[in-house]
């Protein structure tokens, strides 16, 4: 992946506000998982440029909107 043309998209979770509703893993099954308590894990803080749909959607689907994404 040529990173070099535009800033790559990064994930960045405020997991202590995460609600632990799963509504991201839902969403976006091969991004986001949750931890024994129910918390966001990140697993692929720099998604493929297929999995950005999905992401998006987790993002807004997020009911205490702790899912942002910088270099957009
Ligand atoms: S959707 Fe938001 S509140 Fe729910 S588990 Fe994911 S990050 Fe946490």
């Amino acid at each position: 992946v040529d990173q070099t043309a535009t800033p790559a998209t990064e994930i960045v979770v405020d997991d202590d506000k995460c609600i632990g509703s799963g509504a991201c893993v839902l969403a976006s099954p091969t991004v986001f998982d949750q931890n024994d308590e129910g918390i966001v894990v990140v697993l692929r803080p720099r998604p493929e440029a297929h999995e950005m749909d999905s992401v998006k959607a987790a993002v807004r689907a997020c009911p205490a909107s702790v899912i942002a994404l910088t270099g957009q």
